[in-house]
């Protein structure tokens, strides 16, 4: 378990991000936390050593990571993983056989896999929800539920689950509310500060940023609760290498400053896509036409970088896929380089083709992970992918290829 060092708590995010966690390495004073990379340490005597016996338990790195994560969410203890379903997996070892689970219905596949598939056969009862109504989530609770867990905004339909309304249903029954904050990060969400007790991430995404790690983060607040993950993240052993802690270590100094640029970026090319298919076809958070547009200016400070867009059909998402250029053709999402892909597919093919079509996860929907290149050069690589898309009227202009259309100029203008 790593607790924050007290003074992290009071300084503004972007001082967090940059510091918390970490003071200078005492041999040389090094200003970089050194990637320790040791399975043991030294023992001064019998019983006697600095507090580090054996780096499944505790890693110098991996503490300064845990640190700061926890520092940004303003928890208290963090507990880095080797991924964020390794993560959640951990988080899910609090329960046992016969307790019961309120999940949000729309998550990440890998989320759904792993209650549908694995931890179902070990007693453990899941009922998925739509969360986005609070009383279904009130509705759903039953004398064994336990836990609450919700993903806002959800990955790929960008759902909102109203987390101080949720934590207060968790709480009156005596369960924990679990939130997903991979999508938001903290520096737009802070799941703990509207009454979650336990508040997760895939790190691999926007809090490493560069798409060089897997890796899994959760923080708490309270000292009992921290203490039962401690127990578990040794006992079972998920934890974080010290290179990928230290990759995400120095991913989350830049967090403020690319969470901006992915917000700028989102909101332009959300403007930009409802112009091409309307706005009941864009799901944006930060878009006043997206159903919880208010619960969004509620409980977060930015909207950030995913969007989803309904194109209608494969054929149409096919198009669009395979003409892009600065966007690459790839699963996962947060990272500084633009991605899109087919949720379908891709992030999503693990949830059966039944329950994906009921909740409107669609074979034309794509998604899109807006990074922090030039939003002119984004807009251009859209507006050609866009061109001569299947049945939409948008037919190819031989032209085009050379031609600034109305729409590019307009995007460069943004530059
Ligand atoms: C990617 C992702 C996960 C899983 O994390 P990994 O690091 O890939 O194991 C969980 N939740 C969300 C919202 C994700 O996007």
């Amino acid at each position: 378990m790593t607790r924050v060092f007290d003074e992290d708590l009071d300084a503004g995010f972007g001082t967090r991000a940059i510091h918390a966690g970490q003071r200078p390495e005492p041999l040389a004073g090094a200003i970089m936390t050194p990637v320790y990379l040791t399975s043991t340490y030294v023992q001064e005597g019998l019983g006697q050593n600095k507090g580090y016996e054996y780096a499944r338990g505790k890693n110098p790195t991996r503490e300064a990571f845990e640190r700061n994560v926890a520092a940004l969410e303003n928890g208290r203890h963090g507990f880095a993983f080797s991924s964020g379903m390794g993560c959640l997996d951990s988080i899910m070892k609090l329960f046992r056989s016969g307790d019961h689970i309120v999940c949000a219905e729309n998550v990440y596949g890998g989320t759904f896999r792993l209650f549908d598939k694995l931890l179902q056969n070990y007693g453990l009862t899941f009922t998925y929800v739509d969360t986005r109504d609070p009383q279904r989530i009130a509705d759903a609770m039953t004398p064994a539920t336990k836990a609450i867990l919700a993903e806002t905004p959800s990955n790929p339909l960008m759902r909102l689950t109203d987390i101080a309304a949720a934590a207060d249903i968790a709480h009156q029954r005596g369960a924990l509310l679990v939130v997903d904050n991979t999508f938001a990060s903290p520096y737009f969400q802070q799941p703990l500060e509207l009454g979650a007790d336990i508040v997760f991430h895939s790190t691999t995404k926007y809090l490493n940023g560069h798409s060089d790690m897997i890796g899994g983060c959760a923080v708490v607040r309270d000292d009992d609760l921290a203490a039962r993950l401690q127990f578990i993240h040794n006992a079972a052993g998920a934890v974080a290498g010290p290179f990928d802690a230290w990759l995400a270590l120095r991913g989350t100094k830049t967090l403020h400053l690319r969470m901006r640029q992915h917000d700028a970026n989102g909101r332009e090319i959300a403007k930009w896509l409802v112009e091409q298919v309307g706005a009941e076809n864009v799901y944006y958070i930060g878009l006043p036409s997206h159903p919880q547009y208010d619960l969004a200016c509620r409980q977060m400070s930015g909207f950030g970088g995913m969007i989803s867009v309904e194109l209608g059909t494969k054929e149409r998402a096919a198009h669009v896929l395979g003409k892009v250029r600065v966007f690459a053709l790839a699963e996962s999402l947060g990272g500084v380089e633009s991605l899109i892909s087919q949720p379908a597919g891709m992030t999503h093919a693990s949830v059966p083709p039944d329950r994906r079509a009921a909740l409107g996860i669609s074979d034309g929907l794509v998604r899109l992970s807006c990074g922090v290149e030039d939003v002119g050069d984004l807009l251009a690589d859209l507006e050609q992918a866009f061109e001569g898309i299947p049945g939409t009227g948008r037919t190819a202009r031989p032209e085009a290829r050379n031609e600034a259309t109305p729409q590019a100029a307009r995007a460069r203008s943004h530059v």
